[in-house]
């Protein structure tokens, strides 16, 4: 998964708008309980009722002495470390006996309802409501995308949205068969079994071997532009869905076919997939989608990003994301842990390991634009500093492996973020210290090409002792950093590993605007629990400075205008036109008092870190360089 920081992406937006107008059980004991036919589910798009769908499932013969079966909707889903609760989008549940009478069914949380009596049960129906509508309501809503979206132009199936299981028998099959008018487009990664057409409709047939199949295969139809190409000898299927029309998929398949291109390279030799469909949905804004980021699946990716956004922006945007979603193929999907493996979507238990499925796919996400010189150095150096800067802001002190095993809960979830952030630093000394103390001939993806070939898809390794493994396959060096690091509460000291490829950070005085450091740093950031926005204590700029601001303060109104979360993106882009005689007057709340600061916007200037390269770096200095970020950059 990758979450997009909202004000990164707000302030990437205000620039770029000149006129801002703008997640198997193994059911071992119980599995006599079913025949052998799989579970049939359909869904029929042509038949939508106020804004939901109804899903039909029959789950075929329970066995005479079977009483009460528990049917569920997935609590978490793979990839998402949250709560999405989707049994609160499924309303009028009945299960009916063989004789179509309507049994007593109970709801006995909110994902789950019992049903007594089993050996009668035929079939279930119910409806599923969609959750991007109902973003930023007061119901809590999936990260979007897992989430679903049910309208006229595009249906988003991330179908653990729709299809839920029986307990105990999530590694049962499924057929799932979807009507859908002729004419409109689709793609789904499901392996297709039969296709019935009648009068102007057509239902398609897809087989799950088990739920995890379900789970991790997205379906996207409606108004969608399509691309089919080869890339790095994978078939890529790429879907946009552009409610303006703006954006189409031949618009971003080069640069796409370029990024699959240079990923199958820097992966090399490791099975991954034939064939990858990229569902990418641009969202309005409005009663629409707002998580933005991507989730990953075996062989897809959903990608949620703004409509509003340029070209260029996307392009950058498609690189990052779906480049990190494909890494994914490495870790988790081919290395992990027995926790996702043996997946509970109803009271899952975490792995130590995001430093290594989010940290090092994150890594990996930066580190092959520049490796397969997609990038320039300088691009990379300001990226791995902004990390360094982002985790500044978060809990230094925190172990990461305590984190990840409780990241559903507080203080954990909310240093969440902090995995794409130190996670890919972690990654990034490894990554220096495998290529230094081989002599290049070792590196954060040889080892896990070793590792992929050891575990693989089918095969999770033991949580507890993977550190240890990975020590063992490589240096004593390397165990020490993850036990002090990564299990430990130090923080690194990354002057260290710079010092090592002769880079070092130096302080540069640069223009700056009040609220923006650059484009994806900001002064001030938002408490997501309260939605206010405050100045962090990251440093000030010289206007802020000025105006008596202290980091801490929050920003209650600038120039007479409240500032929350909705109205954030067209005040942002309202700042970015400001003139150095715009009169600038803030109410700020400190210590919940309110005060009022006022002046000039000035000509901000702030100092910033940069990270550049030792003019007087040792030739081992430059030749680990070299090593680390690929001959082909120099
Ligand atoms: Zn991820």
């Amino acid at each position: 998964m990758k979450k997009i920081s909202i004000l990164g992406l707000i302030a990437a937006l205000a620039v770029s708008a000149c006129s801002p107008k703008t997640g198997d059980m193994l059911g071992s004991t119980q599995e006599a309980a079913f025949d052998q036919k799989p579970i049939e589910t359909s869904i029929n798009l042509t038949n939508v009722a106020d804004d939901r769908l109804l899903v039909q499932i029959n789950p075929g013969m329970f066995t005479q002495d079977t009483d009460t079966v528990l049917f569920r909707m997935p609590r978490v889903v793979q990839g998402t470390y949250s709560i999405s609760d989707f049994g609160t989008f499924a309303e009028g549940f009945k299960a009916f006996s063989y004789d179509s009478t309507e049994m007593g069914v109970a709801k006995t949380d909110s994902n789950t309802w019992a049903i007594p009596n089993a050996q009668n049960l035929d079939r279930l129906e119910y409806y599923v409501n969609d959750t991007f509508d109902i973003e930023g309501s007061d119901q809590p809503t999936p990260f979007s995308p897992a989430g679903t979206n049910i309208s006229e132009n595009v249906f988003v199936l991330n179908l653990h949205g729709f299809v839920g299981y029986f307990e105990g028998r999530e590694d049962h099959g499924y057929e799932i068969s979807i009507t859908h008018p002729l004419e409109m487009n689709y793609s789904s990664a499901l392996t297709r079994i039969s296709a019935d057409t009648t009068g102007q409709n057509v239902s398609i047939t897809y087989r799950a071997d088990r739920y995890f199949d379900v789970t991790d295969n997205p379906m996207m139809y409606g108004d969608l532009t399509q691309e089919r190409f080869e890339a790095g000898g994978i078939e890529i299927v790429f879907s946009v869905y552009s409610p303006s029309g703006n954006h189409t998929a031949s618009q971003y398949r080069d640069v796409v076919n370029t990024m699959m291109q240079a990923q199958s390279n820097y992966i090399g030799d490791m099975e991954t997939t034939d064939r990858y469909d990229i569902f990418l949905y641009l969202s309005s804004g409005q009663q629409d989608a707002t998580g933005y980021g991507a989730l990953e699946h075996q062989t897809s990716t959903v990608m949620i990003y703004p409509d509003q956004v340029n070209q260029q922006m996307l392009n950058s945007g498609l690189v990052d994301v779906v480049a990190h979603e494909f890494f994914h193929i490495i870790t988790p999907l081919n290395v992990h842990s027995e926790d996702v493996h043996y997946f509970d979507y109803n009271d899952p238990t975490f792995s130590k390991h995001l430093w290594m499925y989010e940290g090092l796919t994150e890594y990996f996400a930066s580190h092959f634009q520049v490796y397969e010189g997609l990038q320039s150095r300088e691009a990379f150096y300001d990226k791995m500093l902004g990390k360094i800067q982002a985790a500044s802001g978060m809990n230094d002190e925190m172990s990461f492996t305590v984190m990840s095993e409780n990241v559903i809960d507080e203080p954990y979830a909310s240093n969440f973020y902090n995995v794409y952030m130190k996670g890919a630093l972690i990654n990034m000394c490894l990554d220096i210290m495998m290529r230094d103390f081989s002599d290049n001939e070792r590196s954060m993806i040889s080892l896990m090409r070793t590792l992929s070939e050891k575990y693989g898809k089918d095969q999770p390794f033991e949580d507890d002792v993977i550190i240890g493994e990975i020590t063992n396959m490589t240096y004593p060096e390397i165990g020490e950093f993850l036990q002090t690091h990564v299990v430990g509460t130090t923080p690194i000291n990354y002057k260290e590993y710079f010092e090592m490829v002769g880079l070092t950070m130096t302080e540069v005085e640069s223009d700056v605007t009040v609220f923006f450091r650059d484009q994806q740093t900001p002064f001030i950031n938002v408490n997501q629990s309260t939605g206010e926005f405050y100045f962090m204590d990251t440093g000030l700029n010289s206007t802020l400075v000025e105006l008596g601001v202290q980091p801490g303060d929050i920003i209650k109104s600038v120039n007479g205008v409240e500032l929350n979360l909705q109205n954030a993106r067209t005040f942002i882009g309202q700042t970015f036109q400001w003139t150095p005689d715009t009169d600038l007057t803030m109410i700020l709340v400190r210590d919940g008092e309110e005060i009022e600061v006022s002046g000039k916007v000035g000509n901000p200037t702030a100092m910033s870190l940069k990270l550049v390269e030792m003019e007087d770096a040792g030739s081992d200095q430059v030749q680990l360089r070299n090593w680390w970020l690929g001959e082909s950059a120099e």
